[in-house]
């Protein structure tokens, strides 16, 4: 609740064209790319500096007001919606590209930069950022940090946490501090760094990143894969691994997937066939072309109908855009799409992607999978419908039993999308409850009067496990 008096203490740090307060501002920020969670703001704030955030944090603490920092709400955990009111802070105003450092390869930005503006402007100079998700065209830099988001990039290249070198941070009690630095050495105390990436807007908003860039690659190539069966398509994945290459990318797409992908994007994907991966190498040319002989040999040694090498940068582009859009394509099918990001160790994914059907002929319910095969990360998506509540019912129950296998096989409940509201819930399969506990202290030693993002990673109660028989 923010009394008048707060109010004007608000309006006051950032003027009174950032702050919003009117239904149709909160509204518009009650819900986030997460299906069936709304919940409004009591406020939406725009500051323009790092000392802007620091006060109005300060005003937070001080009366309890909840804190949802946001990007752009790309997030599929619910992680900006905001469950117990307070105020959602966003960050148009700090978006700027602060450096490209040449010498240290490294980019120092603000928080509300978006990820493929940064790509960009660091592929002008010859360098490289990696970490690509599907989102890149709209998520921020400050979602991807917190959310420690991956990408088609991931197998070879690493996630987000691998990039980001130093941190601003304004921590729940209004201070400021700075963790690492262009360094590529630095022992200097706990890494702070690291605790930061990935906690979802729980301990602290992020004012400024540093992040490591590497000279961009001398050359790519792309192919597709074709397959008959479902589980040739992820044994070549583990055999490609085996024998000691590691691509770029390497995307599992099922048929109902590239179904839907190719009435979406129509660039002539082969719809007939069960699977396919996307494979991709770069480097040096020798180096690119030896790999891509051996990966087409080996995905034929386990019985690909058909590889096929992307003959233009063209074509190639269309293949990788084609595999971005999965989740956009699928979410034409019907009014609620449900995606999740079961991981499991690569070794485990044709075992998984079995699993998985199994468990949607169980259920009876539509599950399309596609995913980032070559990291075991696996996003089975599930067209339906909120309002048919048998179906969300069955629907729920499929992706418990998705994630109790997931578990089971050695894997995680999420791979990059996060806790949020959705998997909080789930947590403690992974975690134990000492390993709850172990993040329950963190999390009040850094924000001990809970203001930043509550309700977000720890669940009031746990789901029951699920022993999946088969
Ligand atoms: C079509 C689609 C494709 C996707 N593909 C991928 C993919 O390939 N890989 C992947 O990993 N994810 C993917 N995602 C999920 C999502 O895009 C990522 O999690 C992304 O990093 C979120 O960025 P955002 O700017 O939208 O952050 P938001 O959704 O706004 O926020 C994400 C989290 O970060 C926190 N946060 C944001 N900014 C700050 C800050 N400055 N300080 C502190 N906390 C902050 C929020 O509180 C929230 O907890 C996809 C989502 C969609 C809709």
């Amino acid at each position: 609740m923010i009394t008048e008096q707060v109010k004007r203490q608000f309006i006051q740090i950032v003027g009174a064209e950032n702050y919003d307060d009117s239904k149709a501002g909160r509204l518009v920020y009650s819900y986030d790319a997460t299906p069936n969670f709304q919940s409004l703001p009591d406020a939406v704030i725009a500051p323009r500096n790092t000392k802007e955030v620091s006060e109005i944090v300060k005003i937070c603490n001080e009366h309890r007001i909840p804190i949802v920092p946001r990007g752009s709400g790309t997030n599929l955990c619910a992680g900006t919606c905001p469950t117990e009111g307070g105020i959602v802070i966003i960050f148009k105003h700090m978006n700027r590209i602060l450096e490209i450092d040449e010498e240290n390869l490294t980019v120092t930005v603000q928080p509300g930069v978006i990820t493929l503006d940064l790509i960009q402007a660091v592929e002008a100079k010859g360098l490289f950022y990696p970490p690509d998700p599907s989102s890149m065209k709209i998520s921020t830099i400050g979602g991807n940090i917190n959310e420690n988001s991956g990408g088609l990039r991931g197998l070879k290249y690493g996630v987000t946490r691998d990039y980001v070198m130093a941190l601003e941070v304004v921590l729940a009690n209004g201070d400021i501090i700075r963790t690492g630095g262009k360094l590529a050495k630095d022992v200097a105390g706990y890494d702070l760094t690291r605790l930061f990436v990935g906690s979802e807007g729980t301990l602290g908003i992020i004012t400024e990143a540093t992040l490591k860039l590497i000279p961009m690659p001398e050359t790519k190539k792309t192919m597709l894969a074709l397959y008959e069966d479902l589980e040739a398509a992820a044994r070549s994945v583990s055999a490609i691994i085996a024998n000691k290459i590691i691509p770029t990318t390497l995307e599992f797409l099922d048929q109902p997937t590239l179904q839907v992908v190719e009435s979406f994007v129509n660039i002539g994907l082969p719809t007939d066939v069960k699977a396919v991966l996307l494979i991709e190498q770069d480097g040096p040319k020798e180096v690119v072309e030896r790999d891509m002989k051996a990966m087409a040999r080996i995905c034929r040694e386990q019985h690909a109908i058909s590889v096929q090498v992307a003959k233009t940068e063209e074509e190639a582009n269309n293949l990788r855009t084609a595999r971005r859009s999965a989740l956009s394509a699928l979410a034409r099918l019907k009014p609620t799409t449900i995606l999740e990001d079961a991981t499991v160790p690569r070794s485990q994914i044709a075992n998984m992607v079995k699993a998985i059907n199994d468990i949607a002929k169980k259920y009876n319910v539509n599950i399309c999978t596609f995913g980032h095969a070559g990291d075991g990360n696996l996003h089975p998506t599930c067209p339906t419908d909120v309002r048919d509540k048998d179906e969300l019912h069955r629907v729920e129950q499929a992706f418990e039993d998705i994630f109790a296998k997931a578990i089971e096989l050695g894997g995680t409940i999420t791979g990059e999308h996060g806790v949020g509201v959705m998997k909080a819930p789930y947590l403690e399969w992974k975690l134990g409850k000492e390993g709850i506990a172990a993040m329950q202290a963190i999390k009040r030693a850094l924000d001990p009067n809970n203001i930043m993002n509550p309700g977000k990673v720890f669940a009031k109660s746990t789901r029951k496990r699920v022993v999946v028989t088969r």
